[in-house]
């Protein structure tokens, strides 16, 4: 049974649904949005939709972003011969923090995960592949150093291979089972600097 009126019930369980909220802070924020002013929660609202609206995916290299080319793509300084592949827009964030990258991304949305049911055709290796041209210089695989990131790799490289593009994998400085997302600076720079080919 539950304590709360059925308007904040449905407030908190809103907020449990987001990624690792859990229901002491689901029911933390929707008190905080209850206190807060009307003002405060227009712009909040606001802010969601307007990201829900304007955001798009980047149709080179599916970075979310408000304009189509995405800002890197469109950038004339940066090596449209040099491709690095992620899993996630975040992993972008995280690359481009070093400073040391110069190349463009492309973006997977995903790892190829069988226990998860999600195969190959499910992440956009296809697209990855449409885009090798024979300009292209170098594939960098940075996928995470996981299971599921690795047999990615393995399997982008294994289709790379007759293109004769040079394809590199990011070194091991990353932790094992770890996150792009949440590695440090100088870690993800070395793990780039010390890729190795594949
Ligand atoms: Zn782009």
């Amino acid at each position: 049974m539950s304590y709360y009126s059925p308007s904040i019930e449905k407030l908190i369980e809103s907020f449990e649904k987001l990624p690792s909220i859990g229901q002491k802070t689901a029911a933390r924020l929707a008190f905080h949005i209850l206190n807060a002013s009307e003002e405060e929660t227009n712009e909040f609202i606001s802010s969601i939709q307007n990201a829900k609206k304007n955001l798009k995916y980047c149709s080179r290299c599916y970075n979310i972003s408000d304009t189509d080319p995405c800002n890197i793509c469109s950038n004339p300084k940066r090596d449209e011969n040099t491709i690095c592949v992620v899993e996630d827009v975040r992993d972008i964030i995280a690359i481009e923090r070093t400073h040391e990258y110069k190349g463009v991304y492309h973006v997977l949305h995903g790892s190829i995960s069988p226990m998860n049911g999600i195969g190959p055709d499910d992440i956009k290796i296809k697209e990855l592949l449409a885009r090798i041209i024979p300009e292209t210089k170098e594939v960098i695989l940075a996928t995470n150093p996981r299971v599921e990131g690795e047999a990615t790799a393995m399997y982008i490289s294994k289709l790379l291979k007759p293109f004769g593009v040079k394809i590199t994998r990011i070194a091991h400085g990353i932790p094992i089972g770890g996150d792009l997302e949440y590695t440090d600076e100088i870690t993800l720079s070395k793990a780039l600097e010390g890729r190795r080919e594949i």
